[in-house]
């Protein structure tokens, strides 16, 4: 064995085991005691778990000719990288094509040569017609094996119910994996009407114009069209107790239904928008919007009961300056937080040490779940022998002040500024080589590779 790393405790999603990891080239060999290897790396104290995956990322999201999400696919994935994130899987935009394939090839090539982690891509449907659900085959041949559809956003992405269904109907038939975008478009549009009509122009009229019951209303019609397709539906970035709610009635009626939601959720909540400083509020423009507080019970209680498999990030970072194009008008605020680095540290710090989450359940919730829901697994998102030797020695004594100075996405500024969390990745590998050495990214923009995805297959075990 090329490397052999001795003395941590191995956090998998199956369990927690005091064990030693062996690893030949890019692969895990063994998992055992007393293995012999050239390097050894010694982890004694620390946890070691296989290297996150994120779900839902939006490196180089292209919003026009002149706005772009601030982190490209190498910067984005040294963030994600320091922060023990060793795969994206980040959303595809048709980009003005009318292929999906041509939109797919324009994607690989804004990664290719750029990103240092692992990689793969959901493909967005803004427009069903005939063709364009015809060459759904084509990206599942691909390895890209899941489709995302908005149900905000009218006139510029979202979809009607009639397209959805379709496009769940052919999910269905092609064993891929439909992520739905759940918020009212109408609705959201009435009420911003309403507001651009009473010269309400503030941050805090986004949030305002984004109510949960948009979300929770269209959660619900997602998943009764995924019903009556017959279609497995994955509900992305959930905020709220009703939107936890239609899930788990859904899945109560036997439906392939699964959620995920996100950091910012979980810790964040609408106080932020009553700040009077356009900046502070600004930064935490996003959609869905952060919630009222009481809502996060309900989230954290969704993830350790299985309603909820997966915690991705959203990560869509801009900068200040970029926020400020909504100043006389909310929305003009391009929509987005940063998160792909603070994912796995923030889920340890409130969600293990805070006696949330058990250490299996921080692992399965940030790699093993989605790894199993997007047809990585067991490729990624464990570490058992013939794995990929994607891992992360984490030291959980370690304290780290969130602040944008040290963080490595590319804005200047953090939701979480000035908050403490006990827990950092002191080394990642992806592949069995080294792309974060002792807090430092040691890794090379190119070095990591698109992985295919294997079709949509109802997991044995998630919760
Ligand atoms: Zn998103």
């Amino acid at each position: 064995m090329d490397i052999v790393i001795k003395g941590g405790t191995l956090v998998l999603g199956e369990g927690v085991f005091p064990a030693e990891i062996g690893i030949t080239g890019e692969k895990v060999a063994a998992v055992g005691q007393s293995l012999d290897g050239g390097r050894v790396i010694e982890a004694t104290g620390c946890l070691v778990l296989p290297g996150g995956i994120d779900a839902h990322t939006h490196l180089g999201l292209s919003l026009g000719p002149d706005l772009a999400s601030s982190d490209d696919f190498e910067s984005g994935t040294i963030a994600a990288a320091c922060g023990g994130t060793t795969t994206v899987i980040n959303y595809a935009e048709q980009c003005g094509y009318a292929s999906l394939l041509e939109a797919l090839d324009a994607w690989q090539a804004k990664a290719a040569g750029r990103a240092v982690i692992d990689y793969s891509f959901h493909m967005l449907i803004i427009d069903p017609c005939p063709d364009v659900i015809e060459e759904m085959a084509a990206i599942v041949q691909q390895g890209v094996t899941s489709f995302k559809a908005l149900l905000a956003y009218k006139g510029i992405v979202m979809l009607d119910d009639a397209q959805l269904f379709r496009v769940l109907e052919r999910a269905r038939d092609l064993r891929a994996l439909v992520n739905v975008h759940a918020e009212n478009g109408h609705l959201i549009d009435e009420l911003v009407a309403a507001c651009r009509a009473a010269g309400q122009t503030a941050p805090r009229y986004h949030a305002l114009t984004r109510p949960e019951v948009a979300e929770a209303e269209a959660t619900e019609r997602a998943l009764a069209l995924a019903e009556a397709a017959g279609a497995p539906i994955y509900i992305v970035h959930i905020t709220c107790a009703r939107a936890v709610d239609a899930l788990r009635r859904a899945q109560a009626r036997g439906q392939a239904a699964f959620g995920e939601t996100c950091p910012q959720y979980l810790l964040l909540d609408e106080r932020v928008y009553e700040s009077e400083d356009f900046d502070t509020a600004a930064g935490y423009v996003l959609s869905p919007p952060l919630r009222e507080r009481g809502n996060q019970g309900a989230l954290w209680t969704a993830l350790t009961a299985g309603t909820i498999q997966t915690v991705g990030t959203d990560h869509c970072p801009f900068t200040r300056e970029q926020k400020a194009r909504g100043r006389d008008d909310f929305t003009l605020i391009p929509n987005g937080l940063p998160g792909v680095e603070t994912r796995v540290p923030l889920l340890y710090h409130y969600g293990v040490r805070e006696g949330r989450l058990s250490l299996s359940d921080w692992v399965r919730l940030t790699a093993t779940n989605p790894a199993r829901l997007f047809g990585l697994y067991p490729r990624k998102g464990t570490l058992l022998p013939g794995s990929d030797a994607d891992l992360v020695i984490f030291d959980p004594g370690k304290r780290v002040i969130l602040d944008a100075g040290h963080l490595h996405t590319h804005t200047d500024y953090s939701p979480y500024a000035g908050w403490e969390v006990q827990g950092w990745p002191r080394h990642v590998l992806q592949r069995g080589r080294f792309i974060v050495e002792d807090g430092e990214f040691v890794g090379q923009a190119g070095g990591g590779r698109f992985i295919p995805r294997r079709p949509f297959a109802l997991p044995a075990s998630l919760a």
